[in-house]
């Protein structure tokens, strides 16, 4: 009866592990910052670029939105 629950055990824990796979794929595409890109970033992202300026570039390299520009992001309490 050990083997067969320490089997139960496994095929639950791959189950798990199946779930947590998914739903990291399922998370990962999230290219863009949460909050309001600037203005210029905006304007940028509907020409089909990125916006090059040096504080938005550095900003969205943090995963940022550039509040230099007037771009927002959601307060974080750490
Ligand atoms: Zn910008
Ligand atoms: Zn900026």
């Amino acid at each position: 009866m050990k083997l067969s629950r320490s089997l139960a055990a496994f095929v639950a824990a791959s189950a798990f592990a199946v779930g947590v796979v998914f739903a990291a794929e399922t998370a990962a595409p999230k290219a863009k910052p949460e909050g309001n890109p600037g203005k210029c970033c905006v304007k940028a992202e509907s020409a089909g670029k990125t916006c090059d300026h040096k504080c938005c570039v550095e900003a969205n390299a943090a995963g940022k939105n550039c509040e230099k520009c007037g771009g927002t992001n959601p307060a974080k309490k750490s």
